[in-house]
């Protein structure tokens, strides 16, 4: 596996533990650690020398060994009224984009509007989903825990710029979820320990119940999950109810077959308590047929999950479309008349879409823009 190593760690994703011996390692005293900590995750600095009421040698030591953020914001980019792009450059020059949607609240300003994070968790993808946009150009790389937490963080830094802070310990997001590029259980270690970061009392105090980690079904992987402390939620890319189907579309059904997957996915929803949800892209002529909704009929109420239908969003270069509006419902009425819980996203909702899960071409078309300016 390639392993990216920065020329200068970033203090973020460490636990107070391993930041309390570097603070040892430099000579200071313990209670630096915490300061140092608030700096990092409750006051949002984005330089060391903000810290003010850390010694001065103590942040001199800092910047000369350390970076605070790993990721740099390069663009920042309204991609309609709802959904909002950063584009961040990592130290090996690596694009990411993490999006920040909105959910228009009636009767509410955008001030106080739902706000969703989508992240990324590597540099493409491996698994080569044959509708995704994420995984065209094949894996660059993992992401660290720090470059993840950055992530967070860059999105706080944008709002908190534009609105200031809100109040208390407030993020400006109220949902994280890991649909951004990559396959997050590929990057198990890194994830984890990101997400503790944003879950943990001495990090972001983000809560757990608001974090999803979307997976196209790595089958050691979530067994694995099934004993992780924090309790995030679990979303399964499904896109295929019976093996024929998902196997032409999801070439990691080949690895781990729906009659693995399924028992994994109940095994997981067992052990935590909390309902799973089943991702399912409609896609025209290739996994819309009755039979398909009547097999996703079958997984759901097995697994008690929801189902969340997403009409297929046009990717460049790929020959797929979403089926028309009445295909869409006739599908969802055959899981309503068997009362599995779903929902199918209308048509305000593909910005949403556009803007998470899909990223990396316009990543790579961003970063030729740019590098024209
Ligand atoms: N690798 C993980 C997480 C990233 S993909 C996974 O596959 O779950 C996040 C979601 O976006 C997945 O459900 C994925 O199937 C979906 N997605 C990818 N391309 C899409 C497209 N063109 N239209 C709609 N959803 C898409
Ligand atoms: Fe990778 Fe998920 Fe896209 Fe599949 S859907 S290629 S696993 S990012």
């Amino acid at each position: 596996m390639v392993r990216f190593t920065p020329s200068q760690p970033s203090l973020l994703g460490e636990t107070p533990e391993t930041v309390g011996r570097l603070v040892a390692s430099s000579g200071q005293p313990p209670f630096r650690t915490k300061q140092l900590m608030e700096w990092l995750y409750k006051r949002r600095a984005v330089d060391f020398a903000e810290m003010t009421n850390l010694s001065a040698d103590l942040r001199e030591w800092l910047g000369a060994n350390f970076r605070l953020n790993p990721a740099r914001l390069v663009l920042l980019k309204r991609a309609s009224d709802i959904t909002e792009k950063l584009l961040l450059e990592l130290e090996d020059r690596s694009l990411v984009e993490t999006v920040l949607i909105r959910y228009p609240q009636r009767g509410v300003g955008v001030e106080t509007a739902r706000s969703t994070i989508c992240v990324s968790s590597q540099v493409g993808c491996a698994y080569g989903c044959r509708f995704c946009a994420s995984g065209l150009d094949g894996w660059k790389r993992n992401l660290t825990a720090a470059e993840i937490v950055a992530q967070f963080l860059h999105i706080c830094y944008v709002e908190e710029k534009r609105r200031g802070r809100p109040p208390k310990d407030a993020l400006p997001f109220d949902n994280v979820v890991f649909m951004g590029m990559g396959e997050p259980l590929a990057n198990y270690d890194s994830v984890m320990t990101a997400i503790r970061a944003l879950n943990a009392p001495w990090g972001l105090g983000f809560g757990a119940r608001r974090i999803t980690v979307s997976t196209s079904g790595l089958v050691p992987e979530i067994l694995r999950l099934a004993d992780e402390p924090v309790q995030f939620r679990l979303a399964v890319s499904l896109h295929g109810a019976t093996n024929d189907v998902r196997t032409q579309i999801m070439p990691v059904n080949r690895k781990y077959p729906l009659e693995s997957l399924v028992p994994a996915v109940k095994t997981f929803a067992e052990r935590r308590g909390r309902m799973v949800t089943l991702e399912y892209i409609l896609i025209e002529d290739v996994n819309d047929a009755f039979a398909q909704a009547e097999a996703l009929t079958g997984i759901a109420r097995e697994l008690r999950a929801h189902v969340n239908l997403i009409p297929y969003n046009r990717v460049e270069g790929l020959p797929w479309k979403r089926p028309n509006l009445q295909r869409q419902e006739a599908f969802a009425r055959i899981l309503r008349d068997a009362a599995v819980p779903h929902t199918i996203r209308k048509e305000k909702g593909h910005d949403i879409d556009a803007a998470c899960g899909q990223l990396r071409l316009r990543t790579e078309k961003d970063r030729l823009r740019f590098n024209h300016h």
